[in-house]
This record gives C-alpha cells, structure tokens and sequence, in this order.
C-alpha cells in the first residue's frame, strides 16, 4: 500500500459532502491466521449493508435498486438522453443516498430532495431494465410510485423526529415501527421492562413493531426472522472467523454473536458483550450487531453496523509510556506543590486502526468507540475505549490539502513541520490531555469544582491541554522516544495557537459568541498568552497583502507561560475561585473581534470545503492456493460509485 506523503485522501467532493480513503499501516506485518481473520470479518461487516438501508427507511432499497439500475445503464444507451447537468444531479443524488444509507440526510436526518426536475426521472426512468418490484395499487407505475417517494413533502419528510409535542413515531419515517403510534408502542413493551432487575435486557432492541391483523407484534431480526437473508450470510462468515480466531476467549466470543443472530435473545446479546468486553488481549477485533439508538425517536430500536479492526501496536505502546511515567510528570509540573498529586494512576486506552467500516459506520464513521452500551454491564465488566488512528490520520491528512493551511498559514517553514509532524503532534497532544491532563492535581481540602459552576468545564479543559502543552516541548519527550525532534512540539504550539486565535471561529456565526467548553478554552489560553508576551513579542499577530496571519516568534517564551497559566488555572481548580475563573474567560475566552471574524469567515468561504466526510474502504483481496487462502491483498479503492455498485450488487440480499 501507498504510504508516500502524495497519498491521496481526497477522492471527491459533491454537494455537502467529501469522500476520503483511509490507509491501513502496516496490515502487511500481520501474519496468515490475522489477516484471514479479517477478511471473514469484513465480509460479515459487508453482507448487512442492506439491513442499515431498510432500517432507516422502508422504501430506500426499492429507491437504490430502481436508480442504480438507471444509473448502470444510461452511458451505454442511445435514446432517452437528458441535459448533461441534469444527469450529474441525478448522479448526485445517487451519490448522497448511499452516503446515508438512504434518503434522509445522516446527520440532520431530513428528506434529502433530488435537484434534477420530475421531467428528467420521467425521460430516465424509460431506461429502466430492472426487476418488476411491486407497488401500491395508487400509483400508476413503479416510476410514478419512486418519484412521489423522492419529490413529494409530504411523504417521510424526516427519518427521526425530537418534536416532543407530536406523537414521535409517527412523525418519524425510520422503519423501527409499522402502523403503531407512539403510545401503543410505550404501551406494548412497558409489559416486559424488568424495573427491579440488577441486569436488565435491552428490550426492544432488535426488532420491528408492527400491527398485523389488528394485533401488535414484534419482527424479531434473527436467522428465519426479519432480514433472514442477510443475516444467513453475516453467520455463515462468522463461522468462517470463528476457526481462525486468536484465543480460546474470542473463539466464545465469536459463537455468542452467532447464537445471538440464530436465536435473537436478548440474554445471549448481553452474554456476548461480556464476553467481547472482557476480551482484552485480542489483536483483531471488531463490532458487529445492532448497537446504537439514536436512530430511534424513542431510544430503544438499535441500528446495524459493524467494524474490523486491529490494535495499532506503535500507538499503544506510546499511551502506555505516558501511564507508566505519570508519576514523574505530575511531579515536574509547575503546578504549586500542594495541588499536585501525591499518587498519579495514568489511565490507558488502546488504539487501533479500522480496515473495513459497515452499516450504520460507513461512510460516515466515529473517530472513537467506547461500547457496550447497556449501563449494568459497563458498571460490573467494565468497557473497551478506543482512539481511531487511521481514521484520525485521514481527517487530518485530508485538512492538508483543502487549502486551510496555505490560506492560514503564511511562514513556509511553518508549514512544512505541520505538514511533517502535525498528525503526530496532535495525536501526542491527544494523549497527554487524556492520559495525564484530566487525572492531574488535587483539590484543596473541604473544595469542590461546583463552586465554578459554568466555567468549571472549559477551565478542565484548558488544564488538560495546558498540562499536554507544557510538556510536549520538555526535554523528557524526546529522552522517552515519545517524539524525536522538537519540531514535533512546536508545530503544535503553531497549530494550537493560530486555531486559538483565528481557525476555529470559522465554525461560528458573525456576531455570535464562544459558548462551546473546547472553544472558549483554546481562545482563552491563546489570548492570554498573546496578552502576556506581548511586550516580548512572544506571538506575533501581522497582515500581509490584506490578510491576517499569526506567527510564534519564542517557543520558549511561549511555553513559559503555558506553565504559568497551567499553575493559575490549577489554583482557580483547587480553590474554587469562581471569580478568577469567570475574569480569566470573560476578558479572554467569550468575545469574538467581528472585523477579523467576518475577514476569517471570507477566506473560508472561499475554499469551499464540504463540512461532511465520510470513506470508502480499501478492498480486501484473498489469494487462494489449491482452495485455501495463503495471502489477503489489500486494495485501495479508487472511485466511490464504483464501491457503492460493487456493495449493492454482490451484498444486497435484501432487494
Ligand atoms: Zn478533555
């Protein structure tokens, strides 16, 4: 695989929307056994593709299958030719469905609306070859049936609605509930609620409700239940994994999720999640199952996805330093000694990389996991945490070449370390704001952090980034092999500085003030230490041919007053002194200067980078020699339609 820094991230860009390829480090590395084992894995992550689809909406396989089938083959055909812009909408629109695995947009949840006029999907629905799907006796054709799907307002015109004045389910389009209102829905499932269990199911979890002749029930999704045919294929290559598993331990845990999927019981789900959170040790690991609710207006209905992944082993291994040498920062910290702590317990998380998303996680993928859900079982068996390197990597590598950087970013120097360090550096920053910053310092005796009340949260904040900035640049960094230049801290320093005091307003409407923790947090820590190195010109704000930059002219300096401040907030934290706290943010961390906000906002604009990503996967090739695997290749994916066809016509079982 191409690891060259001219990789290229970015594949293409439409509408709201980027497309990215992530990068798999190292995959080669892995032995036989590892590496079959995530293909059979990515195959399950794969075969419920459909299942997500049809969650969110009834009709969106029958909508994806009739357009695709038009999509496939409108180039090769002579008649029925529209507009060639109207053809790149209708591809759009395509394109957008399978980004969200439906019709409804992914993040607002709203009817996304085709751009190419009702005229055009009369001329284009005529190429149509498809199967004869069935459709409602009140439409004319299976054509005129998919437009009023597609155009009409007042058909699903949201996936999942939070209007708690109106009844939820039925104002909610996702395909959770058929022909039930709210209140019988409340009414059917208040009857198997175990109120006095101390391990209560998830009841509801894995099912449809439906009314079906005059009588309530539930379509439990199970091999012989709903969405049989796909299920049949995620066990079948479960199977598969479970004889190459890695121990005795993911062995069980792989034939849990098996019976869960044969059986659909709810105590067999939550014997697999013990199983699976107790499994530590396992080198490939994954997510497969209905896991999250936010899909569900009412938070019980559990859509499908799935994760391949491994641990990344130079990543965790660096989580692990910083733990074991936390004793030793939180005694060099500049912190006044009675507000340190005299016994620190570093907290490790693992990281990992992904090599196949699925479901309800691709395109549009989470940066970290922390699972299983039910709260019983996190209190008693504890949870998995993790941080998603390549992912992480990608977004960031992404950022690279959408222009932020030379449009922000004046000093050549400047940027090359970013372009050079900055994944690395945010990654460390990460860490020690994670693995040291939060769990630093003691509270003063009879204290406690409600006296701050509101700005008790961005004051945490900025003293866990203040403790990873202050010794990020400390000679201990490199002496722990944990960065191997100083570059690697001062492109941090750059970084965090500039989106301090310019970037991140790019995310906030003229006139509007900082009202986000993380926000007001990275303002205030730039603002103050611009303030107090200003007679030194430790940072240095400057225009150039119209525009404003900001450089760093004494990293030294600077770091300094990272650890001045870091002792101040520490004090503000262990004393309670709301009105420290409140002055330090009120005079740094909540006004916004409009003119060099409206002057960010313009540059921006400019750029024209979507605010959604999502990815494509790499492509898993398996080598067989006289019938068995002996290499799996990997493949970088090269054109997003030609993936989302691939996906449809080789894992759609359920259309
Ligand atoms: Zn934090």
């Amino acid at each position: 695989m191409n690891t060259k820094a001219e990789y290229n991230f970015l594949l293409e860009q439409f509408d709201d929307v980027r497309i990215l390829r992530y990068q798999v480090p190292n995959f080669e590395h892995l032995d036989l056994q590892q590496k079959t084992l995530i293909y059979y894995l990515s195959q399950a992550t794969l075969s419920g593709r459909d299942i997500t689809f049809d969650q969110h909406f009834a009709h969106n396989l029958l909508i994806r299958s009739v357009l695709e089938n038009i999509y496939k083959s409108y180039l090769s055909l002579e008649k029925h030719k529209v507009e060639p812009q109207e053809f790149e909408l209708f591809e759009q629109y395509l394109k957008k469905i399978w980004f969200s695995n439906g019709i409804h947009h992914h993040n607002s949840t709203d009817k996304i609306y085709p751009k190419f006029t009702r005229e055009t999907w009369r001329i284009l629905s005529k190429n149509y070859k498809g199967k004869k799907h069935s459709f409602p006796k009140s439409h004319a054709s299976l054509f005129n049936f998919v437009e009023d799907l597609m155009f009409n307002p007042e058909i699903a015109p949201k996936r999942v609605s939070q209007d708690s004045s109106r009844d939820l389910v039925s104002q909610s389009a996702v395909n959770f509930y058929e022909n039930v209102n709210q209140a019988e829905v409340e009414q059917f499932y208040s009857q198997f609620i175990q109120e006095n269990s101390k391990e209560p199911i998830s009841v509801g979890l894995n099912s449809k409700l439906i009314r079906h002749n005059n009588q309530i029930t539930e379509e439990v999704y199970k091999l012989n239940g709903k969405y049989h045919n796909a299920i049949e294929q995620i066990v079948f290559w479960l199977q598969k994994a479970m004889n190459e598993a890695e121990s005795h331990e993911q062995k069980h845990t792989i034939a849990l999720l098996i019976e869960f999927y044969e059986t659909g019981d709810l105590g067999v789900w939550d014997q697999y999640n013990i199983a699976w959170v107790n499994d530590t040790e396992a080198h490939i690991d994954f997510v497969n199952g209905f896991i999250e609710t936010y899909g569900d207006p009412l938070g019980m209905k559990a859509t499908w996805e799935s994760i391949v992944n491994y641990k990344d082993i130079e990543a965790t291994r660096r989580t692990e330093i910083i733990s074991s040498n936390a004793q030793w920062f939180e005694d060099h910290s500049p912190v006044n000694s009675p507000y340190k702590k005299k016994n620190v317990t570093g907290v490790t998380a693992k990281a990992i990389n992904v090599v196949q998303l699925g479901g309800d996680c691709f395109p549009t993928t989470p940066i970290g996991i922390n699972l299983p859900n039910a709260d019983w079982i996190r209190q008693s068996h504890g949870s998995k945490s993790v941080t998603i390197e390549n992912i992480a990597y990608a977004y960031d590598q992404a950022g690279k070449t959408s222009g932020m950087l030379e449009e922000f970013v004046e000093n050549e120097q400047e940027r090359e370390w970013i372009k050079k360090f900055g994944a690395q550096a945010s990654n460390l920053h990460t860490d020690l704001h994670e693995c040291l910053g939060h769990g630093s310092g003691q509270m003063a005796e009879g204290i406690s952090t409600e006296a701050l009340k509101n700005y008790a949260s961005p004051l945490e904040e900025a003293r866990a980034d203040l403790y990873a900035l202050y010794f990020m640049m400390d000679d201990q960094m490199l002496e722990l092999g944990l960065i191997e230049q100083q570059e690697t801290a001062m492109a941090e320093y750059s970084s965090y500085i500039r989106n301090g005091l310019l970037t991140q307003l790019v995310r906030i409407k003229p006139g509007d003030q900082l009202e986000q923790a993380h926000m007001r947090n990275r303002q205030m820590v730039a603002a103050w230490c611009f303030e107090k190195g200003f007679a030194n010109n430790v940072i240095e704000k400057y225009q150039k041919e119209g525009k404003l930059y900001v450089k760093i002219n004494d990293f030294q300096q600077l770091r300094s007053l990272f650890g001045q401040l870091l002792r101040e907030v520490q004090r503000i934290k262990s004393e309670g002194d709301y009105e420290a706290g409140r002055k330090l943010f009120e005079t740094y961390g909540v006004k916004i200067n409009l003119e060099e906000h409206l002057e960010i906002l313009d540059r921006f604009n400019k750029l024209k980078i979507a605010p959604y990503s999502g990815f494509v996967n790499p492509i898993l090739e398996p080598i067989f020699r006289d019938g068995h695997i002996v290499d799996v290749r990997l493949i970088d994916c090269e054109n997003y339609a030609e993936q989302m066809i691939y996906y449809s016509d080789n894992y759609g079982f359920l259309i």
